[in-house]
């Protein structure tokens, strides 16, 4: 998926790596979630207990991986890190949940896309701190409990409503993380310049920011992205004139949209007459997999008011066609 570090270099993984918060005094934004968070997490403290499960969901890149290892920090815990793809037999999930020591996180990134079989396998393992494992099939087959020290699972998903209503009803504690708005996210560039070293005008981080598809994962990368402009176009400031130069280069248009965000619109607009066109058939003519438009593209074109959902499929906005300079039909459009 877009927004996944995949194609990252080793320094830029380190990079990546110094600008991660780590305390939720560095983190910045979604409020409320950290308020309650902050409160679950000194009462758990104070209780000597485990925190209880945690499912943390919202669009890629807004900070659910970030969360889950600063909720291990401030509960003073080790945190072990997988991904549902990953666990693919109960034996991979066994493995891990044996080896958790009293108090750890186990973080499942990705959880939607368990395999239901392992799924099976969380449940006791979340409710009552055990597993049951078969031993031998047919005549012989029987079962043996494994105990296991309390622990604290935290789910990451882009996708909630995959998630089935057993595995949902085991998480104690549940947020939906926001998209952040540009001022948040101009703390977050001007954060990660300090960090980095590299100065920056105000006005050019809110630049950045504004384009950033409320998202901070993209502000970084666009941040690392301007600041090569700034040492070689310039002396090193990112400026506004800089930040603009660099976030065309990298066709981040005006408003902050993508070239598979403009893309998206162009199809549903010229190509199906606006729509309402379904997800499959905008996803092949896009050449993207239907799974990624839904997830990283749709949720901020829908947030912004360029597309919305209808029964019949996806239709473009009066604010789409304006924004590729179009003029919208008068019929049919809100
Ligand atoms: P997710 O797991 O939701 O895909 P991550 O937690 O991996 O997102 O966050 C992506 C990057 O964005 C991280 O490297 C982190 O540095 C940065 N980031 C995310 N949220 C914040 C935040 N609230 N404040 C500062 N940086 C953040």
């Amino acid at each position: 998926l877009k927004g996944d570090n995949h194609d990252m270099s080793d320094s830029e993984r380190d990079v990546e790596r110094a600008l991660r918060p780590l305390s939720f005094d560095d983190f910045t934004g979604q409020k409320q979630i950290l308020e309650n968070l902050k409160i679950f997490v000194s009462a758990a403290l104070n209780r000597e207990e485990p925190l209880d499960h945690v499912l943390l969901h919202g669009p890629p890149g807004l900070g659910k991986t970030t969360l889950a290892n600063i909720i291990s920090n401030e509960m003073g815990a080790d945190i072990k890190i997988t991904s549902g793809p990953v666990l693919e037999k109960p034996s991979d999930l066994a493995g891990l949940l044996t080896n958790l020591e009293e108090g750890d996180v186990l973080f499942i990134d990705e959880i939607h896309r368990l395999n239901p079989v392992v799924e099976e396998y969380l449940y006791s393992a979340m409710e009552d701190f055990r597993i049951d494992i078969m031993l031998d099939s047919g005549p012989n087959a029987r079962t043996i409990q494994i105990g296991l020290s309390p622990f604290t699972l935290i789910g990451a998903t882009t996708r909630s409503g995959l998630l089935t209503a057993p595995l949902r009803a085991r998480f104690g504690i549940n947020a939906r993380l926001e998209y952040y708005d540009a001022e948040l996210l101009s703390r977050i560039v001007t954060r990660s310049c300090g960090i980095l070293r590299t100065p920056v005008d105000d006005n050019a981080s809110f630049e950045i920011a504004r384009r950033s598809r409320g998202t901070p994962r993209i502000a970084n990368n666009l941040l690392r992205r301007t600041r090569d402009f700034a040492e070689v176009k310039g002396n090193g400031r990112i400026t506004i004139d800089i930040a603009r130069i660099a976030l065309d280069a990298l066709n981040v248009d005006y408003d902050g949209l993508d070239e598979m965000d403009n893309r998206i619109l162009q199809t549903i607009i010229e190509k199906f007459k606006g729509g309402p066109v379904g997800l499959n058939t905008i996803a092949t003519a896009c050449g993207e997999e239907a799974e990624t438009i839904e997830e990283v593209y749709e949720p901020f074109l829908i947030k912004e008011g360029y597309i919305k959902r209808t029964a019949r499929g996806r239709q473009a906005t009066e604010a789409a066609y304006k924004h590729l300079g179009l003029s919208a039909p008068n019929d049919g459009l809100q």
